[in-house]
């Protein structure tokens, strides 16, 4: 895919002058920030974006958004695919198997083994732990950037009475049953409230996270908990690998957030951070070390790390996401 795909975009402009004061879309600040030339890497599309990072938060912002954002979200791309029907129903079963037994359990620790840590399951049983709620009967759940829904469908088994989903990339919008739909567009076509709203690994793909977090506080019901699991900026990978950090992603992530940014946002649009959980693993190594060598993601496949790097490269996670360093988190939001 790499080879057919390859420059497809070569329309991105050069910025005329890296050295002037650039607004933060995060806090709002203008500041002559560190500026970040790479590439794009995941499929190898060509294209040469910068980042500016704000004084004040830390953040990142893209400098030069193409035109064309669409196209780098080919239909190969990971949150547009669903899972065949056989593995969803183990999913949801297991799912449903999870939240009900207890936290010390034998399938517990298969299960964990199995999808690694954290995983859908923790992420949801941790929801439900800081939720004022026993269960998610009857619920609502809104997805922010749920491709084609497979976190909604694997919440099939728990009860939910409403599922939304929202994406401005995918192809349509898809109506799953009346209970249970993804809408093709921007947040601002989600009406009514939610018990619960997840941003899984999406907000970096907005120019505007300000107005989804805003948004969200809009139609959140006061005993509900907003979900935001993103990459930090902040964190060892960054610092080690720079331009080739694997989750800087241009040019599908068009901000990168530090954990000062995410505090400084909840308490604007009157939210807690009430949890966070480090769960940054192997795979802030395993790509950003490709990309130091010039490959591409798809390329990994041919490309094998010994068992030995790739062990340590998890105990490192597995210790950066203790000491707060790791490269991603999830963040548990509660309305005040
Ligand atoms: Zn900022």
């Amino acid at each position: 895919m790499a080879y057919y795909m390859q420059q497809i975009d070569k329309s991105n402009k050069e910025p005329n002058d890296l050295t002037i004061k650039r607004k933060c879309p995060i806090c709002n600040y203008y500041s002559i920030g560190q500026i970040i030339k790479t590439r794009e890497n995941m499929f190898g599309l060509g294209g040469t974006f910068y980042y500016h990072i704000c004084k004040r938060c830390g953040s990142a912002a893209i400098i030069n958004k193409p035109e064309n954002l669409e196209k780098y979200y080919p239909e190969t791309y990971l949150s547009k695919k669903i899972y065949p029907k056989y593995k969803n129903l183990i999913v949801m079963f297991l799912f449903k198997l999870y939240l009900i037994v207890s936290p010390n359990s034998t399938l517990r620790k298969i299960i964990d083994k199995r999808f690694g840590t954290p995983n859908i399951f923790q992420i949801f049983n941790n929801m439900l732990k800081e939720s004022k709620f026993t269960s998610f009967n009857n619920k609502s759940i809104l997805d922010i950037g749920s491709g084609a829904g497979q976190w909604l469908i694997w919440l099939s088994l728990l009860g939910f009475k409403k599922r939304v989903g929202v994406d401005p990339f995918i192809k349509s919008t898809i109506q799953y049953n009346r209970n249970f739909k993804i809408l093709k567009g921007d947040i601002k076509a989600v009406k009514g409230k939610f018990d619960f709203i997840i941003s899984n690994h999406s907000i970096e793909h907005s120019q505007n996270p300000q107005k989804i977090i805003k948004f969200a506080r809009k139609i959140i019901n006061n005993n509900g908990l907003f979900v935001i699991r993103t990459p930090l900026i902040d964190s060892y990978a960054f610092k080690k690998y720079g331009s080739n950090w694997v989750d800087l992603d241009p040019p599908r992530h068009l901000v990168l957030l530090s954990k000062k940014a995410l505090y400084l946002l909840a308490s604007k649009f009157n939210f807690d951070i009430v949890k966070i959980i480090y769960d940054s693993n192997e795979s802030q190594f395993i790509g950003s070390e490709l990309y130091k060598m010039g490959l591409n993601l798809s390329l990994i496949k041919d490309f094998k790390f010994t068992d030995k790097q790739l062990l340590n490269w998890k105990l490192l996670s597995d210790s950066l996401n203790s000491k707060e360093e790791g490269d991603q988190a999830c963040f548990i939001l509660k309305p005040i």
